[in-house]
């Protein structure tokens, strides 16, 4: 990652290129990212909407388990999260790319048993 500051309509920006993208397993590695003074990040260029929009709507707070933007206990949201794939019609496991492999093999029993269908990130 290389990082250059420009001014742009007075503000101060500075701009990271050759950013990886760590949202799925393409790892895109030719991001740019102009974060405003302060840290919000203004833009981003050259990633996909998946990659954009989540830098775009990244927030710290979100690394703390919540239910509707709420914070909850882990367990609460186990049970969140059982309730939606037991109310769905077709439920599907996504992901996966950087999940250690006897998490995968839960996922796997878990999508047998509850008929979902599985994709991996690379098929964005
Ligand atoms: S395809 Fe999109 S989400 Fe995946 S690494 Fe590239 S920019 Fe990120």
């Amino acid at each position: 990652m290389s990082e250059r500051v420009a001014v742009l309509d007075a503000k101060q920006l500075k701009i990271f290129t050759d950013v990886v993208c760590p949202f799925c397993g393409t790892a895109c590695d030719d991001l740019e990212i102009h974060v405003e003074e302060g840290g919000r990040i203004k833009t981003v260029k050259n990633a996909c909407a998946l990659g954009k929009a989540t830098y775009m709507h990244y927030h710290e707070d979100l690394a703390t388990p919540r239910i509707h933007g709420q914070p909850a206990t882990l367990e609460q949201c186990i049970d969140a999260a059982a309730e939606i794939l037991a109310a769905a019609k077709y439920p599907l496991i996504y992901g996966l790319d950087s999940t250690e492999l006897s998490a995968q093999r839960k996922a796997i029993e878990l999508a047998e048993l509850i008929g979902a269908n599985i994709d991996h990130t690379s098929s964005v």
